[in-house]
């Protein structure tokens, strides 16, 4: 199959054609374009999200199909791989979304992302950052890690350095290659520097649910900004604003978007769950009934074109959509468009958006 547009590869634009066999890219041709120049479709790669909860109505917490349902959903806004992430929960829930999302992994969806496996956030974190988290906030052992672990595999765990224990067990679980993230947190900037030094490499929906930057107290802010290659963002522009955005940009260079979506994103207005809470999607964003917002609504597309909207180029957007999020979880068959890669693709109109997607050379919409 032959694919006709603008091509975002790692050499910049080109205008031509892009060549898929088998799921991956076989070659692209072409010669060098500004895209803006023409309203040809704009061709990307698919986008990675590495932190969602649901969609379509399904929250992961639920068990079932629920994982399947999301991949679908989502992918139909342009995300061609994602992480399944839990909710702070009893041992005995985790251990039933992480078998239900464990057989969901064994026999694929059809039409949906590819599930590269889990984020677990929480129950590990601080009970005086939870956020939307409800309060089952509890010290982490290996052993909690390791029985989930087992069920469906945990590529990325949201952890409060902070914790009694946790320093050990961020150097025991880095040192596997699971990415450790700092997140719902109220560490200090030093004890943030500790836990990067024993191998933390992220940090979770920077900004939210962690100690803010203050000027004698950098707290879990000042560190990512100080010290982070890596960490995620929600990129609805609700949970940070355009100049928290930019700031990060600035100070992280491979600063990646996720969308933190509910089982509201993709779906009309009205009341949706959010693990044990009942949550509220009105417009763009979800709240819990006291206010607080609750997840997102966000789908990768949308993100995108946010970040355009705050002056980013196609291309820069781009690679904090798929490149760093590859790149972050050691993922060298994708996030690019080149030869060899998986073909997952996004096309865009010249409006941005989404027309086509494929996910391993397999068209998810029309
Ligand atoms: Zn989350």
């Amino acid at each position: 199959m032959t694919l006709e547009g603008n091509i975002l590869t790692p050499e910049g634009w080109f205008k031509g054609e892009l060549m898929l066999r088998r799921g991956r890219i076989v070659g692209i041709s072409g010669a060098p374009v500004n895209p803006d120049d023409n309203d040809a479709p704009r061709i990307i790669p698919g986008f990675i999200d590495l932190h969602v909860h649901g969609g379509g109505g399904a929250d992961l917490m639920e068990g079932g199909q629920s994982l399947a349902v999301l991949a679908r959903t989502h992918a139909r806004f342009g995300t061609t791989s994602l992480l399944g992430t839990s909710m702070t929960a009893s041992r005995e829930a985790l251990i039933k979304a992480f078998q239900d999302a464990g057989r969901v992994m064994a026999s694929p969806p059809e039409q949906a992302a590819d599930i590269l496996g889990m984020h677990l956030e929480g129950p590990f974190i601080s009970p005086d950052m939870l956020g939307a988290q409800p309060p089952h906030a509890r010290p982490g052992t290996l052993e909690a890690f390791d029985e989930l672990n087992a069920l469906a595999p945990i590529r990325v765990i949201t952890i409060a350095p902070e914790i009694e224990g946790h320093m050990a067990l961020i150097e025991v679980l880095a040192g596997r290659g699971v990415r450790v993230q700092l997140g719902h947190t109220a560490a200090t900037h030093d004890q943030c520097v500790k836990a990067l030094c024993l191998g933390a490499r992220g940090f979770t929906h920077l900004y939210n649910a962690m100690s803010g930057l203050h000027h004698r107290a950098p707290g879990v802010v000042g560190a990512a900004l100080a010290h982070a290659d890596y960490a995620e963002m929600i990129g609805d522009l609700i949970h940070v604003e355009p100049g928290g955005v930019l700031a990060a940009r600035r100070a992280i260079p491979h600063l990646y978007v996720v969308t933190d979506a509910t089982s509201a994103a993709g779906m009309p207005d009205g009341e949706y769950r959010l693990g044990e809470h009942r949550v509220f999607k009105r417009g763009d964003s979800v709240r819990l009934a006291d206010g607080g917002l609750a997840g997102s609504a966000l789908t990768m597309d949308v993100a995108l074109r946010n970040l355009i909207h705050l002056g980013l180029t196609l291309a820069e957007a781009s690679q904090r959509l798929s490149l760093w999020p590859a790149r972050y979880l050691g993922l060298s068959d994708r996030g690019v468009l080149a030869p060899a890669h998986r073909a997952d693709i996004v096309m865009l109109d010249s409006n941005l958006e989404v027309q086509q997607v494929w996910v391993a050379g397999r068209k998810v919409i029309e």
